[in-house]
């Protein structure tokens, strides 16, 4: 019996280059369907390679498929049964192209056949493309970690249960210390070092069930269930301690450290979420105020 071929599940950092490769794919192949359908309406005479039999290798889709890298796309299982459909699609439309080029009638079917076939190319495409911009919107592929997209059904849900049993629970909000100053002194490309180094330092040193996500730029949230802002503090402030001595290598031999500026809120279930949000927001903007690499919590919940 033949193995079957295991695939992995498709890798977040893989998503943003295949994301931008099939869009180029997916509109070359409209480029492609725009003109044959003017064709097809108008009765204008057919393109050399819409009654080509190599049609397929010619067109728009047909070049993009063949002579761009798709670096991220190659792996992927719905990539190869990509050539042969887009093929058939062809040879459907050749059969068209003639029968325009000799001024025969086309019959409904004949005409709703190509289109099932066009169809099927295409949820092929949108599939793989769809698969990617999800995978997106709930992974940044930068960091690694969940994206604001993510986090937001989760601090609802937990905003819910604080409604329902009376716990508390905290956000924390922190922003990076004079993070334009790393991109300006040691390079853009040092910076996203710096982030994916202080997303992982996060994701691997908060408690079990808390949650991390990269809320903007060089801002993450974390959620801390069943905790109150003073409990809150103290596990900030661990972390604090933790990122200023985390020695990042930005590479060249360039080894930096950071800080980061913490505010608190109680994700209060009276208030809407982004309030909340918020509220962690204004008193991450006292800590920078107060000199940074501090862990401030919002003065309402003091
Ligand atoms: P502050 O202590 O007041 O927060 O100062 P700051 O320099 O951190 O704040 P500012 O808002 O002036 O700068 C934030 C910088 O973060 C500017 C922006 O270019 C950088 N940044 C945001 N997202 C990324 C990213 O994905 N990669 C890199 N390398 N830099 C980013
Ligand atoms: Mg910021
Ligand atoms: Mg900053």
């Amino acid at each position: 019996m033949p193995e079957e071929q295991v695939f992995p599940p498709l890798a977040v950092a893989d998503a943003e280059g295949i994301v931008d490769d099939l869009e180029r794919g997916l509109e070359a192949h409209y480029a492609w369907s725009r003109r044959f359908s003017a064709m097809l309406v108008c009765r204008t005479r057919p393109r050399q390679t819409d009654l080509a039999v190599d049609g397929h290798a010619r067109d728009e889709f047909g070049r993009w498929y063949r002579d761009e890298r798709h670096d991220h796309l190659k792996d992927h299982p719905d990539f190869p049964p990509l050539g042969p459909l887009h093929q058939q699609l062809h040879a459907e439309a050749r059969q068209l192209a003639q029968m325009v080029a000799k001024g025969e009638k086309i019959a409904p079917a004949k005409y709703r056949g190509y289109q099932q076939t066009v169809n099927r190319f295409r949820k092929r495409l949108t599939a793989i493309l769809d698969e990617a911009r999800e995978l997106l919107r709930f992974s940044d592929p930068l960091t690694g970690i969940a994206t604001r997209f993510a986090m937001l059904p989760q601090l609802d849900q937990e905003r819910e249960r604080v409604a329902r049993t009376g716990e508390p629970s905290s956000i924390g909000l922190l922003d990076l210390d004079r993070f334009k100053e790393v991109n300006d002194t040691h390079g853009h490309n040092a910076g996203d070092t710096v982030l994916h180094e202080v997303a992982q330092y996060l994701l691997k040193n908060v408690r079990r069930y808390d949650q991390v996500c990269r809320y903007g730029g060089e801002e993450f949230v974390i959620l801390l269930p069943g905790t109150d802002p003073r409990k809150a503090k103290q596990v900030l402030d661990r972390l604090r301690r933790g990122l200023k001595r985390k020695k990042i290598d930005v590479g060249d031999g360039e080894i930096i450290s950071v800080t980061a500026s913490f505010g608190i809120a109680s994700l209060d279930p009276s208030d809407p979420l982004m309030a909340s949000i918020d509220h962690a927001d204004q008193a991450m903007y006292e800590a920078k105020q107060a000199g940074r690499n501090r862990v401030r919590i919002w003065s309402g919940d003091e």
